[in-house]
């Protein structure tokens, strides 16, 4: 008996420590599969290990906010509904076409543009245009490359010379940045975040992504995407310099109109945070 007790609890040693093994083995695969995903998705600007970002709430202390309701003799309704209209990934051929539908709207919006456009003489007299015009330009980093900016922790320094080439064209010295491929995982490391919080540069995500970056991105898909995910008072939709993008516009001004939301464009002494990384510093 006592042999086959012995027996029996090798065999549990055994397996035990099979499983562990098992366990181990497929951490290590699973992490080297995210790694690589967070390196192949370029293209498209959805956080790649995150899967979908959690639902941002964004607090209404902005400091115009309670400038308006100190200074306005009906106090605003505590359920106004705000919404930030940005576009990532210009200059382009669509900037000109942007601003004219959001011109014959009255509504100033978000661009977060990239160095690599910016650089483009072709695109300069529209950038120069919309910061004329009102709206907010930001800098979306030199390459929108995920490994220069978060393993290389190039974030800082590539948004900075991005900002420089946006004053060389603007005039304007803007500290909000948007994060390619959104500010989590990538600013979730700690020392980048600090790096990022010395330079006094804030990082915009998103609460409603438009999902036009799809490649079989319609109209219809990103309309019906963007009502879906319409379910808070201050809303901060990304979307991108794309024809898709530029047919779709007018209809989702209609919606947002129809469903009570005045447009607002980012304010530097207006900031919240509007960041993955949960982060209150950016
Ligand atoms: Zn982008």
């Amino acid at each position: 008996m006592g042999d086959l007790n012995s027996v029996k609890t090798s065999w549990k040693v055994i397996t035990t420590g099979l499983i562990v093994l098992a366990i181990i083995v497929g951490g290590i695969i699973g992490f080297k599969v995210e790694q690589q995903q967070a390196v192949l998705t370029e293209s498209t600007e959805v956080a790649p290990v995150v899967k979908e970002p959690s639902k941002i709430v964004a607090p209404r202390n902005d400091k115009q906010h309670y400038q308006r309701q100190a200074t306005h003799k009906n106090p605003l309704p505590k359920n106004e509904k705000i919404v930030y209209l940005t576009f990532d990934d210009g200059p382009s051929e669509y900037t000109a076409k942007l601003t004219e539908i959001l011109a014959q709207h009255n509504i100033q919006a978000t661009f977060f543009m990239q160095g690599v456009n910016l650089k483009n003489k072709k695109f300069t007299k529209a950038v120069k245009q919309a910061s004329q015009e009102g709206h907010y330009i930001g800098a979306h980093s030199m390459t929108h490359n995920y490994n220069s900016l978060y393993v290389q922790k190039n974030f800082v320094a590539e948004m900075n010379e991005t900002i420089q080439l946006i004053k060389s064209i603007t005039s304007k010295d803007h500290r909000l940045v948007r994060a390619p491929y959104g500010s989590a995982p990538g600013l979730q490391n700690k020392e980048l975040l600090n790096e990022v919080v010395s330079a006094k540069l804030k990082v915009w995500d998103w609460n409603i992504d438009s999902m036009d970056w799809a490649r079989n991105a319609t109209p219809e898909s990103i309309l019906s995407t963007i009502k879906s995910e319409t379910t808070q008072n201050t809303e901060v939709v990304l979307m991108h310099e794309k024809a898709v993008t530029v047919d779709t516009l007018p209809r989702i001004i209609q919606f947002f109109k129809s469903q009570g939301y005045s447009f607002e464009v980012y304010g530097t002494y207006d900031h919240f945070p509007m960041n993955f990384a949960h982060s209150k510093k950016i």
